[in-house]
């Protein structure tokens, strides 16, 4: 039976995952006969935070042909050019991670070994001086670069803030119009070939079966599907990223959103701040091992910018991923294939990883072990690179006195790790690993940010003489500054562009 085409695709769970699988595969499946339902329960709902998103997601929606600017009406979006990380390196410290690229190479050698040479010989210009997105995010600039912009602005990397829920509920709308049958109910069992052990169909409350060929979870941390012996073990990575709480609470925004996330250490985690139209989002994401439920969320309440504009919402989670991503003819996409904290606001991306990666891999057959195998290896990569770069943040600190900071900067880490932040400590050097996520200025931002920035530089960078590296680098600061000075504000941006309309909130406090 394993032997049979995959002819029917069932999908459980209508989040963000569920959705933009949904409508990603949607564009496909009608065409090529293979027909596509989702299965999801209103009295279930979804995990509801999820905000905030790197640049890759302007890819996934021009793919489903999706008009940008109705795109942020419809979620309540709004830009962003990347965080701003406050006390993680040390108390009253701040930096910032941009997206985009520091300054434009010289003579082919990467901008950031001559930064480092001209740093070295005393020279206190910062690495924002020299991020278009650095700079515009801190005069609340915004533009969407065209081709006619030229290549300075061309430069501006950007993604958004948005309302998950609004985004899987416009994302919805796209796949039901590509022929996605939704199916309201809630999932009670899974229906398994006794010696396959492939699943067969779900069984809903209401006694309705739904068969299938290919399932994908996306039953969010329940797992519905995948969780126990289907997907193996669970990789825990609570060891070195040992948050496992969060709570969060939406607030008024006070005057204009910003184009960027704030990032704030507390004393045993971190809280975010992320501005949307029509409210801002909160959240303070903890490890209960140092700080109590009710605690976090004082320290929550008692730092919004504004009013409270819903009770506070607690979630627990597990740092981690199943250890098979495919098994049998069952997929995990989202929080049901596993959970990086939201410190870099990978998890939607992962999500759109292994859309891409499970439509590239798609299947014939029902069972397609190679395929599955590629892909269970893709993910784990995926995963694992992330990893590392979140726990950079944890690791290199200079904050001590408070248990969970003292905890995380002793902590042993990866060995993937150590070579990449020694090689960059030493001498300012780089390389991705395949396909990793994260690149040069990510790592740089969050090194330099956190005083782990590089103590060396590449000696091809002595080839340019100190007069003429002065000279390139007061360029280059002269043209991003006049670049960002002649941009509009990202509030004018969006009331030109994009301006969702105002949603009424009732107080509950
Ligand atoms: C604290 C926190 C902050 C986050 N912040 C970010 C961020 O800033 N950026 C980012 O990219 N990601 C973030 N994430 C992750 C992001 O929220 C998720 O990746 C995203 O929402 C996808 O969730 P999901 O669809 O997998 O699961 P869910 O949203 O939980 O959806 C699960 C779906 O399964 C359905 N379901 C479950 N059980 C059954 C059943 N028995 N029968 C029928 N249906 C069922 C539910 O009804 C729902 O439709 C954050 C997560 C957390 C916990």
């Amino acid at each position: 039976m394993t032997d049979r085409v995959v002819r029917k695709i069932v999908i459980a769970g209508g989040g963000t995952a569920g959705w933009m699988t949904a409508a990603a595969l949607s564009k496909f499946t009608g065409r090529a006969g293979i027909e596509l339902c989702l299965v999801e329960s209103e009295a279930i709902g979804t995990v509801g935070v999820g905000e905030a998103t790197i640049p890759p997601i302007s890819g996934f929606n021009a793919q489903l042909g999706i008009d940008e600017n109705e795109f942020v009406r419809a979620t309540q979006a709004t830009y962003k050019l990347g965080i701003e990380f406050v006390d993680w390196g040390g108390l009253n410290e701040r930096y910032f991670h941009p997206f985009g690229t520091y300054g434009f190479e010289l003579e082919g050698i990467n901008f950031h070994q001559f930064w480092t040479k001209a740093r070295l010989n005393g020279e206190h210009h910062s690495l924002d001086e020299y991020s278009l997105n650095a700079l515009c995010a801190y005069q609340g600039k915004f533009i969407r670069p065209e081709p006619d912009h030229g290549a300075v602005v061309g430069r501006l990397a950007y993604a958004f803030h948005f309302d998950a829920g609004l985004y899987a509920a416009f994302l919805r709308q796209i796949a039901e119009i590509n022929g996605v049958k939704r199916i309201e109910g809630k999932i009670e069992k899974v229906v398994r070939g006794s010696e396959s052990g492939f699943v067969d169909a779900l069984m809903l409350e209401s006694d309705r079966r739904i068969e299938g060929d290919l399932f994908i979870d996306c039953t969010g941390f329940r797992s519905l599907l995948t969780k126990g012996e289907a997907g193996g073990q669970f990789v825990d990575w609570a060891h070195w990223l040992p948050a496992n709480r969060a709570v969060a609470v939406p607030c008024e925004r006070i005057g204009d959103p910003q184009p960027f996330t704030r990032s704030t250490a507390r004393s045993a985690g971190w809280q975010w701040r992320i501005p949307l139209q029509h409210r801002t989002g909160n959240g303070h994401v903890y490890c209960d091992e140092f700080m109590s439920a009710d605690e976090a969320e004082t320290i929550l309440l008692d730092n919004l910018d504004g009013k409270p504009l819903a009770g506070a919402n607690h979630l627990r989670f597990r740092t981690g991923h199943r250890e098979h991503f495919w098994v049998g003819n069952c997929v995990s996409i989202g929080l049901s294939a596993g959970f990086l904290e939201p410190l870099e606001s990978t998890s939607i991306h992962l999500i759109q990883s292994g859309i891409a990666k499970l439509i590239s891999l798609f299947p014939r057959k029902v069972n397609s072990p190679r395929e599955q195998n590629e892909y269970n290896r893709l993910m784990r990569d995926d995963f694992e690179h992330i990893r590392d770069f979140l726990i950079l943040h944890y690791k290199a600190t200079k904050r001590a006195g408070d248990p969970f900071w003292d905890c995380v900067r002793e902590m042993e880490v990866p060995d993937s790790l150590t070579q990449k932040m020694a090689l960059l400590r030493e001498s300012g050097r780089f390389f991705k690993y395949d396909a990793e996520l994260f690149d040069l200025t990510s790592w740089l931002a969050v090194a330099e940010g956190q005083g782990w920035g590089p103590e060396g530089y590449n000696p091809m960078a002595d080839a340019l003489s100190d007069k003429n590296l002065g000279q390139s680098l007061g360029n280059m600061r002269g043209v991003l500054a006049k670049t960002a000075a002649a941009l509009p504000t990202h509030q004018a941006f969006i009331k030109r562009y994009c301006k969702a309309p105002p949603v009424a909130f009732e107080s509950t406090r």
